[in-house]
């Protein structure tokens, strides 16, 4: 959910003015000031995270290093090293409390490997990013790259910069330091929220705009000193949940999802309930559906309560693009932008609770009371985490339980013990993730063997990593707590035997069902409660006529990406549903004879404001 807040106090709604560099404020700011003169070797100094470039051959290094001061030099201090006197420099950094944000390093050092020397970093500094460069053209090396980056060794990959203003390869670190600070909470707060702790609104709003969008957010618990500075500073006062851009130009009392959905992305007619298209459920899926739709004229509203399974991806590697990966929720959040730069409207937090087809239209009743109408509704849904059944883990919800996992929860956890239960692809992803940031990660699987439920290469990976304990044949009994979760029973499934795991933190990643049930039965579904869709869909009693391949036994209705019967389970293949599908909304809608109400509404709308 891209705020962007002008300097002048203005915010400007729906992503970055600078496109595809999303530096945080102050990193932002520099950027504006890039003719500033170049600093010189060390940069400004200690209190600046470091960009360590590590090569043997001085002539590259220094390209490399200069290339980086020049664009990040006020708010990194870069750091020159040979590969023999590398180790110690990085420890001495460690010493000195320097945080690390990026090691750099060429792939080939005299020494061996650059993915090897990369490797060696890691327990040095954790959370580092590690960027390997190598000549354009070595393709050869990929295999290794590609291993090591499997293995958690390396993170990026890249081609050494053609000279020390090589935009395209310092376009590329910004991105990386921009993913870094997310995940690490450097980057500044764009959006400050203050409330009480266990208000259930102050918990959710949390629980959405910290997990779904990728630009930092501060919560602030009330009366303390931090949130105490924060409203005297910029003279706020009124009820709580109090929602507040850093700059304090914007600022929300008594705040709920639907007032921050309509400050961050509703536009001016939020309020209107009448669309060609409602697309519920914010994946891949639907935001695909969305952008399509929109830029074919359709006027179109997107509705979705909390975060996409995307967004639990720390790292999307098989989508096509980015072949260094893209975490889920940077593609989510790119994904809104362009939904909102083809004219989407937003409402973000609220969740779809009935469906009903009347007068030709379909009509969705949304959790906060309104109602939402449009000639097609496409539901992409996915599917939800499975729960744990075990009373006293589903209490401390939000108090340290959490269902799934998005990267951004890392940062909270760091330093701490965690469990993740699941042995599934996601469950191991997810401990290798967490594995940078936590002291320890505990791995409760209930098979006897990972190698059962989870693919070979994951499992070489947690393999690999000392602070990861798999713990097989194995099954939480119960939580403990002091407000939060303090320590969780194991229970060993073939002896009986109990045991006491102190953690503050536990990630339940034990597979996922369709959340189907609050559709009508008109719709018809399979025995596992996935949407039939196309020639899946039963045969209406003396109609020829047979569904389009995305829609569903309602007129009107598509569904798509997970949550539909027989698809495929992956990013590419929702975004190609949400495509598809919105090519078959128009041939549906050419059927009905739009334009209707809705495209007579959109004729009459204001144009668009255009900045003197
Ligand atoms: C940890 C993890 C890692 C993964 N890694 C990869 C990977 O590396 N590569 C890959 O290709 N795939 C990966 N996947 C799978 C991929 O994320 C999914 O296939 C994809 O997200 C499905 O997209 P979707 O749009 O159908 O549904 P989702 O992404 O699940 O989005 C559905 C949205 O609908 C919303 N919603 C649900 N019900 C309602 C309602 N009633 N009202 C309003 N909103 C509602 C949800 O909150 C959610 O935001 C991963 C999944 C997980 C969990």
């Amino acid at each position: 959910m891209p705020i962007a807040a002008y300097q002048d106090g203005n915010a400007q709604m729906g992503g970055s003015p600078f496109g595809r560099r999303r530096f945080p404020l102050r990193v932002r700011r520099h950027y504006l000031d890039a003719m500033t003169p170049v600093n010189g070797e060390g940069g400004p100094g200690a209190g600046h995270p470091a960009l360590v470039v590590v090569d043997d051959d001085d002539s590259t290094r220094t390209r490399v290093a200069n290339g980086l001061r020049r664009r990040f030099g006020l708010d990194y201090e870069v750091v020159e090293c040979d590969p023999q006197g590398a180790h110690a420099r990085l420890a001495g950094m460690r010493d000195a409390r320097t945080d690390v944000a990026l090691i750099v390093a060429n792939a080939h050092l005299k020494a061996g490997a650059g993915t090897d020397f990369l490797a060696t970093t890691r327990d040095v500094y954790p959370t580092a990013r590690r960027l390997v460069l190598a000549d354009f053209g070595d393709n050869w090396i990929m295999p290794s790259v590609a291993r090591a980056s499997t293995l958690g060794q390396v993170d990026h990959f890249d081609y050494l910069p053609w000279g020390e203003a090589d935009e395209h390869f310092l376009a590329a670190v910004g991105d990386i330091l921009a993913d870094w600070a997310t995940e690490t909470g450097q980057g500044e707060a764009r959006m400050t929220i203050i409330g009480e702790r266990g208000e259930p609104e102050f918990q959710l709003l949390g629980e959405v705009l910290q997990r779904w969008q990728t630009y930092p957010v501060a919560m602030l618990e009330a009366g303390t000193p931090q949130a105490d500075k924060f409203l005297s500073d910029h003279g706020i006062d009124g009820p709580l949940p109090i929602v507040a851009l850093a700059d304090g130009s914007k600022v929300l009392t008594a705040a709920n999802m639907t007032k921050v959905s309509d400050m961050v992305g509703a536009g001016a007619d939020a309020r209107s309930t009448t669309y060609d298209v409602a697309v519920v459920g914010l994946g891949p899926a639907g935001f695909s559906a969305a952008l399509n739709a929109a830029s074919e004229g359709m006027r179109v509203i997107l509705i979705n309560d909390t975060f996409s399974q995307a967004s639990s991806s720390p790292m999307i590697r098989n989508y096509l693009g980015f072949p260094a990966g893209v975490s889920g929720a940077e593609l989510m959040r790119r994904g809104w932008t362009q939904a909102l730069m083809f004219g989407a409207i937003g409402r973000i937090g609220r969740r779809a609770t009935g469906l009903r087809h009347e007068g030709g239209r379909n009509v969705v009743p949304l959790d906060d009371g309104s109602e939402v109408t449009a000639d097609v509704v496409m539901l992409a849904i996915g599917v939800e985490y499975r729960r744990i059944g075990v009373a006293s883990v589903d209490r401390l919800i939000g108090r340290g339980v959490f269902y799934g996992y998005a990267a951004g929860d890392a940062q909270a956890m760091t330093g701490t013990d965690v469990a993740i239960v699941g042995g599934a692809n996601s469950a191991v992803q997810a401990a290798a993730h967490l594995a940078r940031h936590a002291r320890s990660v505990h791995l409760i699987v209930r098979g006897s063997s990972l190698v059962d439920s989870a693919s070979d290469y994951l499992v070489e990976l947690v393999d690999a990593l000392p602070n990861v304990t798999v713990h097989l044949n194995s099954e939480i009994a119960e939580a403990r707590e002091e407000q939060q979760l303090r320590s969780v029973t194991l229970r060993d499934r073939t002896t009986g035997a109990v045991s006491e795991l102190a953690v503050a933190g536990l990630f339940i990643l034990i597979g996922a069902v369709p959340r189907t049930d609050w559709l009508p039965d008109e719709l018809a579904r399979d025995e596992q409660g996935f949407i039939l869709t196309g020639d899946e869909c039963p045969m209406v009693p003396g109609s020829e006529q047979r569904q389009l391949q995305y829609e569903t036994t309602i007129p009107g209705v598509f569904a798509l990406g997970d949550v539909r019967s027989g698809s495929v389970k992956r990013v590419a293949a929702a975004v190609g549903e949400g495509s598809a599908a919105a090519q078959q909304v128009m041939r549906y809608r050419a059927r009905l004879g739009a334009p209707r109400e809705a495209d007579s509404e959109r004729a009459t709308r204001e144009p668009m404001p255009v900045r003197a």
